[in-house]
């Protein structure tokens, strides 16, 4: 069955509720160009090897995070959301693909490379060091056209790009589209802690979907701002200062923005003023999609269903693609 939209292939870890980094980077785009794509909106459970010791908290996303999507209006009729082990060619076409890919390119990859510094001391599997390669397979999966992503993933999309067209020369016709990556309209949204901090459910530093309204005027009461203002006569910085970001992004009122960021660098406004403003934008916009979870986070059921009858979807593609990858390569026996 050959769609006549072009196709998009995005996807999330259930590593945790989504916060608002996830809605700017990438959510809007889904939902913006849900209606011009066939969507595949993918929750990448082969791709969470560091969270190896909370199994529980993965099984738990899952529901989270598909709750959070139609919380944000992503359709689930004209869309189909995947759970990526339910259709498990994912894994036999990142098998295939890691043949086409060189060690020393997945170990040069910046995002992996910073990934597996933040790890630590901590040792990385090699489900974790493979993950770039599901990505991979994910996004030839369907044969995506567009995979709208925050910055981070770039690296993977350009690995993508080249793996397709390796295989297309191979099959010397083009088996695969070449997919183009789409950045958000904040393409890394810091954390709530610091203008450099990478948002993470350890460092407790974001603003989640789901946060009722007392928590998100909490964490932003204490945000992080510029700290060698001490008084509000200070004259303060508006550049990279995490507050003024978030105003950026997510107040709609640009007249309002601009006469706080002047006051706020001529040293003639508090710090109260300014956050509880971005606390009113912010619950503003959180006000409708918190709404709607709360329907869809009181039936389960429901939100169970969409993503089995978007799996099963996805599987008879994936089907298609794995026959025709190996008929055209003379791949498997
Ligand atoms: P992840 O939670 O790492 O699976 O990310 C899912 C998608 O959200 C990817 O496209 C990321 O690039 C994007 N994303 C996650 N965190 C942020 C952030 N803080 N700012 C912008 N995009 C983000």
């Amino acid at each position: 069955m050959v769609s006549e939209q072009k196709r998009i292939l995005t996807g999330i870890r259930p590593t945790g509720p989504l916060h608002l980094g996830h809605y700017v980077g990438a959510l809007e785009n889904w939902v913006k160009l849900q209606k011009e794509y066939e969507c595949f909106f993918l929750i990448a459970n082969y791709q969470v090897a560091d969270y190896v010791d909370q199994l529980d908290v993965i099984n738990e996303s899952i529901i989270e995070v598909a709750t959070d999507w139609l919380a944000v209006g992503l359709d689930p009729e004209s869309s189909h959301f995947t759970v990526e082990s339910l259709v498990p060619e994912h894994a036999e076409l990142s098998m295939w693909l890691s043949w086409f890919i060189q060690l020393g390119r997945l170990q040069r990859n910046p995002t992996l490379k910073s990934e597996i510094d933040a790890l630590g001391n901590k040792p990385v599997s090699l489900a974790f060091f493979n993950y770039p390669i599901l990505q991979v397979a994910n996004i030839l999966m369907p044969k995506a056209h567009l995979v709208p992503v925050g910055e981070d993933q770039l690296p993977h999309i350009e690995m993508t790009r080249e793996i397709a067209r390796k295989i297309n020369k191979l099959a010397g016709h083009e088996l695969f589209p070449i997919p183009k990556g789409l950045v958000g309209r904040v393409p890394r949204l810091v954390g709530i802690n610091g203008p450099d901090a990478k948002m993470s459910k350890s460092a407790d530093n974001a603003i989640y979907l789901k946060d009722d309204e007392e928590t998100v005027k909490k964490k932003i009461m204490k945000m992080y701002t510029d700290p060698s203002r001490i008084h509000a006569t200070d004259p303060g910085k508006v550049e990279g200062n995490p507050v003024f970001i978030y105003h950026d992004a997510f107040n709609t009122n640009t007249d309002e923005v601009k006469d706080l960021k002047e006051r706020y660098t001529n040293g003639t406004v508090g710090d109260v003023e300014v956050k509880t403003k971005l606390f009113d934008a912010i619950n503003a916009f959180l006000l409708p999609i918190r709404d709607e979870r709360n329907k869809y986070a009181q039936n389960k059921k429901i939100v169970k269903e969409f993503l089995q009858q978007g799996s099963s979807h996805s599987s008879q593609v994936a089907k298609e693609t794995m026959q025709e990858l190996k008929s055209a390569l003379n791949l498997g026996y």
